[in-house]
């Protein structure tokens, strides 16, 4: 699995990407409401063919992504 990473100006800590990929779990498969360890909005998860996005609602805010699930 490769990790991938937005070009977001904070760049996701360690920490908050494995938070976040851990996210998109639970909302992908449990349909929870998460939200960003930053701020404090709803985190959004897209899936786009085998790859997914955790972002924050405010998308300035902080995001991460995985391909080849
Ligand atoms: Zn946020």
């Amino acid at each position: 699995m490769e990790l991938t990473m937005s070009r977001q100006k904070l760049k996701p800590t360690r920490d908050e990407a494995s938070f976040l990929i851990d996210a998109a779990k639970r909302i992908a498969w449990y349909s929870e409401d998460v939200f960003c360890p930053r701020c404090g909005e709803l985190l959004t998860y897209t899936e786009i063919g085998n790859s997914f996005t955790v972002a924050c609602s405010d998308e300035m805010c902080i995001s991460a992504g995985c391909r080849g699930i």
